[in-house]
C-alpha cells in the first residue's frame, strides 16, 4: 500500500508529521513517498501542482494531505496560486464524492456553539458532489446585459448543471455508505425553484429503487440548514450538489467545536481517495507547535477504512484519539477551563501512546 504524502503549507508539515507518528505505530504495511505542493510547490519548481507530485499522486493507492495556502501568494496569478492545487488533483484524479463526517466527541460538547444537547452523540456524514454544478458548469463570464432587468449594463454569469450519471454515481455512493451506518439517506436540493435540482431529486428516487433497505426523504437546501442547527442529530448521510454541500458542510463543522477536529476524504469510483483535515493552512498560528492535529490523524483514520481495507486500524485510532481527549489533553482550540493545554507534537505523541497501551492491553 503506497501513500502519497503531500504536507503543502503554513501547519501543513507540522499536522502530517504527526499524522505520520500514528500511522508508523500502527505497524502496517505502508509505503509513503512525499512531494510538495501549493506555495510550497511554487517556491521549489514554480507551479503548486508539479507534474512529479501529480504523477505520485497517480500512482499512489491514496493521497493524505495537508493544507495549502498562505496570503503572500493572493497576488499570483490564480493558476499558480496554491490552492488550484486541490483543484487540479480533484479534476485529474477524478475524485467526486466529498466525505465530510461532523461528529461531536462527548468530551467536547462545550466547544460546540450550540446546546450541549443538541450535539452530544452527533455522528453525522455529508457528502458532497464535487466536481460538477455552478462550480464548473460552462458558459461563465462576465458581459454587457443584452436582457434581464438592466440591458445594457455590465453583468456576471455561471451556470448550474447536473448530467444523469453525475447524479446517478454520488446517489449511489450516498446509499451504499448509508448501508455501512444508520441506513438513512436525506438528499438535499431546491427542486421547488431550480430546474437542475429537480432533475437531482428525480434522479436519487430512481437510483434509490435499487436500495429499498435504505430510508430517503428529500429536502430544500433552507430547510436543511436550519435544521442542521435546530436538530442536528436527526440526520444520517446527508448527500448533495457542489455548492449545497460547500456551505452546508462547513455550517456542520461549526456544530462540532473546532475544524481542527474534522477529517475529510474526497474519493474516485474506485474508491481511491485523497485524505485531508477540512481546515486550511492557518498561517495566523504556523510554526507555532499549537496548530490540533486531530483532523489529519482522524483523516489518516478515513484513508486506512475507505481507500486501504483497513477498518480495524482506523478504529483504533479513532478510539485512541477519544482516549486522549477522554485523558483531558487539549491544543488550544478546543482548550477549556479544566483540561491540560499541549502543542501539536504532545498531541500526536499522545495519540501515539494511546495506540500503543491498546496493543499491550490486548496482547
Ligand atoms: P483556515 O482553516 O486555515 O483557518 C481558519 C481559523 O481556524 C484560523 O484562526 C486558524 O488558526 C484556525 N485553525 C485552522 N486549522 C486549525 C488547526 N488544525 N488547529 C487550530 N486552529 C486551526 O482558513 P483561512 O484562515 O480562511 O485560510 C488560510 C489559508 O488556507 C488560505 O490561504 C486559504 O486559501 C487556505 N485554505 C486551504 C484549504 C486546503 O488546503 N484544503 C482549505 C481552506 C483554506
Amino acid at each position: 500500500m503506497k501513500i502519497a504524502l503531500l504536507p503543502g503549507d503554513g501547519i501543513g508539515p507540522e499536522i502530517m508529521a504527526e499524522a505520520v507518528k500514528v500511522l508508523d505505530a500502527l505497524d502496517l504495511k505502508l509505503e509513503t513517498e512525499t512531494a510538495p505542493v501549493g506555495g510550497a510547490a511554487y517556491e521549489a519548481q514554480g507551479h503548486p501542482l508539479p507534474e512529479s507530485t501529480l504523477k505520485l499522486a497517480k500512482q499512489a493507492d491514496a493521497i493524505l494531505f495537508g493544507a495549502v495556502g498562505d496570503w503572500k501568494y493572493d497576488k499570483l496569478e490564480r493558476a499558480l496560486r496554491p490552492e488550484q492545487a486541490i483543484l487540479g488533483l480533484r479534476k485529474h484524479l477524478g475524485l467526486f464524492a466529498n466525505f465530510r463526517p461532523a461528529i461531536c466527541y462527548p468530551q467536547l460538547t462545550a466547544a460546540s456553539s450550540l446546546k450541549p444537547e443538541l450535539v452530544a452523540g452527533l455522528d453525522i456524514l455529508i457528502i458532497r458532489e464535487l466536481t460538477g454544478d455552478i462550480y464548473f458548469g460552462q458558459p461563465r463570464g462576465r458581459r454587457v446585459a443584452v436582457d434581464g432587468h438592466f440591458p445594457g449594463t455590465e453583468e456576471a454569469f455561471d451556470t448550474m448543471r447536473y448530467s444523469k450519471p453525475e447524479i446517478e454515481r454520488i446517489a449511489h455512493v450516498a446509499f451504499q455508505t448509508a448501508r455501512k451506518r444508520n441506513k438513512r439517506v436525506t438528499s438535499v436540493d431546491k427542486a421547488n425553484v431550480l430546474e437542475t435540482f429537480q432533475f437531482w431529486k428525480d434522479v436519487v428516487t430512481e437510483v434509490h429503487a435499487q436500495y429499498p433497505d435504505v430510508e430517503l426523504d428529500h429536502m430544500y437546501v433552507d430547510n436543511a440548514a436550519m435544521q442542521l442547527v435546530k436538530a442536528p442529530k436527526k440526520f444520517d448521510v446527508v448527500v448533495t450538489g457542489n455548492m449545497f454541500g460547500d456551505i452546508l458542510s462547513d455550517a456542520a463543522a461549526m456544530l462540532t467545536g473546532s475544524i481542527g477536529m474534522l477529517p475529510s476524504a474526497s474519493l474516485d469510483s474506485n474508491n481511491k481517495g485523497l485524505y485531508e483535515p477540512s481546515h486550511g493552512s492557518a498561517p495566523d498560528i504556523a510554526g507555532q507547535g499549537t496548530a490540533n492535529p486531530l483532523a489529519t490523524i482522524l483523516s489518516a483514520a478515513m484513508m486506512l477504512r475507505y481507500s486501504l481495507q483497513q477498518p480495524q486500524a482506523a478504529d483504533r485510532i479513532e478510539s485512541a484519539v477519544q482516549q486522549v481527549l477522554g485523558s483531558g489533553l487539549r491544543t488550544p482550540d478546543i482548550w477549556s477551563e479544566g483540561t491540560r493545554k499541549v502543542g501539536t507534537r504532545e498531541m500526536g505523541d499522545a495519540v501515539v501512546a494511546a495506540l500503543t497501551t491498546k496493543t499491550i492491553t490486548k496482547s
